[in-house]
């Protein structure tokens, strides 16, 4: 193929490829050379650069439209090379690690200055995973460096859980997309700082603090913003709501169409999300509903981005959801994003 000159500001050529061993390497020297490839994971899909290349990891932001203080996560193809990206390695970081790598598990670890500001969103931290994915690690090996990746989306969006996902937010705008099979767990990783001595989860998944307790003999606390919701005032007037993440204040994994939360017991949930169903189609909207089983938790993660999606497909002017109870540590997390995609319209039953 002719030179064509790198740049995501227009148009440009993404070549969908299936993942066979040639498209991973050739995928691999794109990386390699700078460019941007989205790729499958167990979690959600990735749009991946060469960590260790500031301008490559630049255009990730600006291919996503995502602000450019918020950090990326940096893959590996395995746990050892971890060593090249921080100098931190303490018994408990070695004992988790070991336990939940290669899996949906990411650590956050103070950065060796190999590590570009522009991949960690100006922290000296960095956080890193090994995903469990068979592509994932054999394109980095192929790339022959780490991978940054947020999630393969336009920032703001649902994140990708299917290639065809991938392919509406970002054909056109990235160089390679490898396909590939739907993601197992569906939600992002697990973030679990580990930079200060003690674990504290900073993102909830499918990997839970008890999971984590089990392993390292101590409680990993949850950053106390993960409990934070704003007042149905604040909610109305975002200026008014001033949390300590960044990301809370926006709304992130948004549909298009707009989204209420019904929460409460799961037959009052049900009757009420019926009734109001009734009432709006009645005004004229179209309606769509959000409702899992009330332990189907593993299941909600793996459907809920894609449902989200799905609905805005459709045409939906409403989406109507049942909360899952947060007192499971995945339902927990399934909420954690539910509830950014409705922006925090809650509706107690
Ligand atoms: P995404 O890749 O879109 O799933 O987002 C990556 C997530 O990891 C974001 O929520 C970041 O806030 C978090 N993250 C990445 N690096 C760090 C870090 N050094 N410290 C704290 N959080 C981080
Ligand atoms: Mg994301």
């Amino acid at each position: 193929m002719a030179d064509r000159k790198e740049t995501i500001t227009e148009t440009i050529a993404t070549r969908v490829l299936p993942p066979t061993k040639e498209n991973i390497e050739a995928a691999g020297a794109v990386i390699r050379r700078g460019g941007l490839v989205a790729f499958p994971t167990e979690t959600v899909f990735g749009l991946g650069a060469d960590a260790l290349n500031a301008a490559a990891v630049k255009k990730v932001y600006e291919a996503k439209g995502r602000p450019s203080d918020n950090p990326m996560i940096v893959h590996i193809a395995a746990a050892p090379e971890l060593a090249a990206l921080t100098d931190q390695h303490d018994g408990m970081l070695e004992q988790i690690t070991r336990a939940f790598w290669p899996g949906p598990l990411t650590v956050v670890v103070r950065k060796r200055s190999v590590v570009p500001a522009t991949t960690t969103g100006g922290l000296d931290t960095v956080a890193v995973r090994n995903p469990e994915s068979t592509i994932a690690r054999e394109l980095i090996r192929a790339s022959g460096t780490p991978i940054a990746a947020p999630s393969a989306n336009i920032s703001g969006r649902p994140s990708p859980t299917k290639t065809e996902h991938v392919i509406h937010d970002l054909q056109g705008k990235i160089d390679v997309i490898l396909s590939g099979p739907d993601c197992r767990v569906g939600i992002e990783s697990t973030v679990l700082d580990m930079s200060e001595g003690h674990p504290v989860i900073l993102r909830p998944g499918i990997i839970t603090p008890e999971e984590i307790g089990a392993v390292c003999g101590q409680t990993a606390e949850l950053d106390p913003t993960l409990r934070q919701r704003p007042t149905e005032e604040e909610r109305r007037d975002p200026a008014q709501f001033h949390p300590k993440a960044p990301g809370m204040k926006y709304k992130h994994y948004a549909p298009q169409a707009e989204m209420v939360i019904f929460e409460g017991s799961p037959s009052a949930v049900r009757r009420r999300i019926e009734e109001a169903k009734a009432a709006q189609e009645q005004a004229g909207k179209k309606v769509g509903v959000i409702l899992f089983g009330e332990h189907d938790f593993a299941r909600a993660a793996h459907d809920l981005f894609a449902d989200l999606r799905r609905q805005d497909e459709e045409g939906v002017d409403l989406i109507l959801a049942g909360a899952l109870s947060d007192q499971n540590s995945v339902g927990f997390a399934v909420m954690n994003r539910m509830l950014k995609s409705a922006g925090y319209h809650v509706i107690k039953v």
